[in-house]
Order: structure tokens, then C-alpha cells, then sequence
């Protein structure tokens, strides 16, 4: 089945505990479409970037069967610019600097070939962006995920819970969910979040795994151990492009199918966090994938003697 991602395309520059990087490629539609592409062949993007953005990363998008129609090149015009940097323990960060640029005035135009798209992964970007795209597709995708961010809960909140009334399903991280519900048990947050529109809610945990509410059943999964956590920048974004990836290959939304589809997310999520950037996502291959998830498999199964 055919996806769609909006979000940011955009240059980071990272600080972590193990070292420093100028400006890399980064952005949220970045990771999404290249994770998803490790599942399904017809990955649209829609994003905007300036002039002084690499056609060689735009071709690495290609190669990885991105359909970049959709992705606007605005002449005399810069790329969206983050930076952050991470605190020991990795599992959070601090913004250090935004430069929105391109993404300013950012209208998400929607190639006629992407009308139709049965899944819409809505990528970090401003809300009323995110809403415009849903707005403009003609029929409803079969399944619409967003995620969003402390700053949109913050400075937009009125356009997230507007959105969230449209959405099926909502990737967030436990800080974020605290800060949308203002309750801090995560079970009574998700509940809140459901009541605002989207019936399954997904909370991330950092190194701690996610928790997924669907009507009323959760799934815990965990997040892989790993020995080093070298730049966790992405991690989210590849979740989610592994796990809307997932969905869209198999076309199954049934609850044990999307307990599926969050080992996936998170097991392409584990790889991300392997090297700095978007680098570790670049070439992996689908036996090294299904791999990492039977480790999955492995790390929580066990038997109970009656
Ligand atoms: P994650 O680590 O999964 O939360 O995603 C990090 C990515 O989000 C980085 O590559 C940034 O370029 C991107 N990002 C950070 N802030 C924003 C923002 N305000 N709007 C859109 N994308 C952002």
C-alpha cells in the first residue's frame, strides 16, 4: 500500500557525551521515509528544503525508492537548521538552536500521483502544516499517524488538539504525553489522549521501550539493550517509519498486527541510534533486520511452569 510523509527535512547539528557533529542531514521526513523505505516500495514525500541543501542526499532518498515529487526546492532560501545536545544519560536533550528558514512559510503541495496514498505518516512539522495535508487529500487515507513534539503542545496547542480529532493514531514520547494531558501516569494519559480523537496511542520510552493503548488493551515492548547508545537523534522519527512501514506493507491493522509493526519500528529505531545521524539507516539490509527483531523476540519471551 502506498505511503505519504510530511515532516521536516533539515540540517542537525548534534553534541552527545561521544562527540560533536557541524551540519548533518537530518529532519524527521528524513528518517521516516528512509526507515519505511525497508518496507514499502511506494514511499511519497512531501517537505521543503532551501537551495543550499545536497542533491546527493536528495539521490540517496531516491535510491531508497523516495518518491521526492513532492519534496519543494525554494531557490535563494535556506534549510530548516536544529541543534541539540544530549544530556549522560541520553535520554534527554536540550534544543540549542532553530532556524526555521524554508519551513516559515512551508505550504505542503500535494502531487496529484500521491492522491489516493492509504497511509499518512504526519511527521514532526507545526500542526496546522500537518492538518493542511490531511486537509488536501481528497479521500481520507485508510490509517493516519502523527507525531508531534513538546514545542507544538507548547506554542500550538489549539491546532494539535484540533488535528488530533483527524487521527488514528499518536506517537508521542512519555514527557510529551505528561505535558498534552498534565497527568503523569501514563496509562491515565493515554485515556485522556484517546478522548481527544485517536483510538490507538503509542508512548515512547527511550531506552525503556513503548507502551501501545489500542481500545482496551496495551502491549509493552521493550527497547533493545545496547552496549552504546552513540546518537539517539532520529530514533523516533525511525520508529515511527518502521512501524507505519510495516502497516503499510502488510495492510493489516488488527492489534497483534500492530504489535508487530512496533518490534519493527523499534528494532529499526535500535539501529538508528548505532552512529551519529541518519548514517546507521543508510544501508541495512533486510536479513540484518530480521535479525535485530527475532533479538527482540528473544529478549521477552518466556514460559510459565503450571
Ligand atoms: P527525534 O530525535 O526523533 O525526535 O527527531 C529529531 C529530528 O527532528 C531532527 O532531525 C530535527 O531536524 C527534527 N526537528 C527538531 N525540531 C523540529 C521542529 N520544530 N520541527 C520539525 N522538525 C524538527
Amino acid at each position: 500500500m502506498s505511503l505519504l510523509t510530511v515532516g521536516s527535512v533539515a540540517f542537525d547539528a548534534l553534541e552527545t557525551p561521544f562527540g560533536k557533529t557541524d551540519k548533518i542531514i537530518g529532519g524527521a521526513a528524513t528518517y521516516i521515509t528512509l526507515s519505511a523505505s525497508y518496507f514499502t516500495p511506494t514511499n511519497n514525500l512531501v517537505a521543503v528544503v532551501g537551495d543550499d541543501f545536497p542533491q546527493s542526499m536528495i539521490d540517496t532518498l531516491v535510491s531508497h525508492g523516495v518518491n521526492v515529487d513532492g519534496l519543494q526546492i525554494r531557490q535563494g532560501e535556506k534549510t530548516f537548521f536544529w541543534s541539540g545536545k544530549y544530556h549522560n544519560d541520553m535520554n534527554s536533550r536540550d534544543t540549542v538552536e532553530v532556524q526555521l528558514n524554508v519551513m516559515e512559510n512551508f505550504d505542503p503541495i500535494i502531487p496529484d500521483q500521491y492522491q489516493n496514498c492509504q497511509y499518512l505518516m504526519l511527521g514532526n512539522t507545526a500542526p496546522a502544516i500537518q492538518h493542511q495535508v490531511l486537509k488536501r487529500l481528497t479521500n481520507r487515507p485508510k490509517l493516519v499517524v502523527l507525531d508531534t513534539m513538546n514545542l507544538w503542545i507548547e506554542i500550538a496547542n489549539a491546532d494539535l488538539k484540533s488535528l488530533l480529532k483527524d487521527v488514528d493514531v499518536l506517537v508521542l514520547n512519555d514527557e510529551e504525553a505528561r505535558q498534552l494531558t498534565g497527568d503523569y501516569a501514563l496509562v491515565r494519559a493515554a485515556a485522556s489522549i484517546r478522548a481527544m480523537g485517536p483510538k490507538t496511542v503509542i508512548i515512547k520510552k527511550g531506552e525503556h521501550g513503548a507502551l501501545l493503548f489500542h481500545e482496551d488493551r496495551i502491549f509493552a515492548a521493550p527497547a533493545l539493550p545496547l552496549e552504546e547508545v552513540f546518537d539517539p537523534t532520529g530514533a523516533g522519527d525511525t520508529f515511527a517509519g518502521g512501524f507505519i512501514g510495516h502497516l503499510a506493507k502488510t495492510d493489516d491493522l488488527s492489534f497483534d498486527n500492530l504489535k508487530r509493526a512496533i518490534i519493527y519500528g523499534s528494532a529499526m529505531a535500535s539501529f538508528c541510534v548505532e552512529k551519529f545521524g541518519a548514517e546507521r539507516i543508510l544501508n541495512l539490509t533486510q536479513d540484518e533486520i530480521q535479525a535485530r527483531v527475532d533479538q527482540f523476540v528473544r529478549l521477552s519471551a518466556f514460559s510459565v511452569e503450571m
